[in-house]
């Protein structure tokens, strides 16, 4: 047993994470269904795509050689009804874009660049394979058009659609429990004694989840009562993830550490050098995953989008689950944490030479509000002095 509650990098509590992440099985999906879905297999065309040769344009099918010159137009071929026959030599057929293209022509010249006169056309010089698509020139049959361990977004969708393939394989959508702990949280609409605030953590989580391919199960929020949380601990770990908020610190109201403890969570990290967020906690029960974050909003967004997230594109099979740190620089000088990475919340101005980091004011981790208009986080790593202006940094997209 590995548990880790020293000096822990991100970079190296998540690499703790994803070896003990084993993609979920794999299930028939139709393509309708698929958007997000990652491929369990590869998909390939089962036609060649194009799966005839066709034309690019809307103009006249012809042989090369025959060009330029008068021709008779002896019939057409539209899009999804062939010209019937074999081109003959000196002659053009009228084409549509995406018709099939007559055997014997080797060349379309587009209407453009044509004038018709009664039953004959007057074409350019054309060049063989002008503006034709060759079958199988996309993709030829068996091909892989899209690779397993690839996210479907639209374009994969659209290219596995084209190739032919009606339903595909894919990993299970990993079922997520998310529980936030806390005396003093209240549903929003309610009213608040003293001493309570409104719950926050599931609505966001909930959100960053989904947009990862979860089925989110949310449970009741529960005080910090030992045997409450315990029993909510108990019934959110037969999720293959289990995402908690609050109650991973130090304080004798802290309860969530010890209640996984007692259901048998082994305990694979406790702490990661990270603000907000530092005291995060993952273990695993079995094949369950457990992610005790922080309560603030702040540090459970953070923690999410760095552990949570990655975690659940991996169980999907995901070839790369992230965290997908993109090149940036920033806007303004930022102080460095000599021994801890900083996530800042920051907007994003895009310019010519690159994505510029503005700084949010107000970088506190219950400052959720301020958070909201943030775009980016950006990443400080740990180090001495201050970063100026200008400086290269990574950023998180949000
Ligand atoms: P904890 O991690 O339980 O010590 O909580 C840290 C801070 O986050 C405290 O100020 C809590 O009131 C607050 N907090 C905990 N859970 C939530 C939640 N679900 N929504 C909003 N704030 C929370
Ligand atoms: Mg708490």
């Amino acid at each position: 047993m590995i548990v880790v509650t020293g000096q822990l990098s991100i970079d190296e509590a998540l690499a703790l994470l994803l070896a003990r992440v084993q993609p979920l099985s794999a299930e028939d999906v139709p393509l309708r269904l698929a958007a997000g879905r990652v491929l369990a297999e590869s998909g390939r065309a089962v036609i060649d795509l194009p799966p005839f040769d066709s034309s690019a344009m809307d103009g006249f099918a012809v042989r090369a050689e025959d060009t330029p010159g008068r021709l008779p137009v002896i019939g057409q071929s539209a899009a999804g009804r062939p010209f019937s026959g074999t081109l003959p030599a000196g002659a053009a057929v009228a084409i549509s874009t995406g018709a099939v293209v007559p055997p014997g022509a080797d060349a379309i010249v587009p209407v453009e660049e044509t004038s018709v006169d009664g039953g004959s056309v007057a074409v350019a010089a054309a060049k063989p394979g002008a503006h034709l698509r060759q079958r199988g020139g996309d993709a030829p049959a068996g091909a892989v058009v899209v690779p397993a361990g690839v996210r479907l977004r639209p374009a994969e969708l659209g290219a596995l659609a084209a190739a032919g393939i009606a339903s595909i394989r894919a990993f299970r959508r990993p079922r997520v429990a998310v529980l936030a702990t806390g005396t003093e949280l209240r549903q929003p609409g309610s009213a608040l004694a003293p001493g309570e605030i409104y719950e926050a953590n599931t609505p966001l989580l909930t959100a960053q989840l989904v947009a990862a391919g979860a089925d989110v199960d949310v449970l009741a929020p529960v005080a910090d009562d030992v045997a409450a949380t315990t029993a909510a601990l108990a019934t959110g770990i037969t999720a293959d993830v289990l995402v908690t908020s609050g109650g991973v610190s130090v304080g004798p109201h802290d309860l969530v550490r010890a209640g996984l403890a007692e259901l048998g969570v082994e305990e694979v990290f406790w702490r990661v050098d990270v603000r907000p967020g530092r005291p995060i906690a993952f273990g695993v029960r079995g094949r369950t995953l457990v992610f005790g974050l922080p309560g603030n909003p702040v540090s459970s967004l953070v923690g999410c989008e760095l552990f949570v997230r990655p975690a659940v594109l991996a169980l999907q099979g995901a070839a790369e689950p992230g965290p997908l740190f993109l090149p940036g620089k920033l806007g303004v000088a930022v102080r460095r944490d000599p021994r801890r990475a900083q996530l800042i919340r920051a907007r994003l101005r895009v310019e010519p030479d690159g994505v510029v980091l503005e700084p949010l004011r107000g970088q506190e981790s219950h400052m959720i509000a301020t958070a909201a208009g943030a775009a980016a986080l950006a990443r400080i790593d740990a180090g001495a002095g201050e970063l100026p202006a200008g400086s290269p940094v990574r950023y998180l997209s949000l």
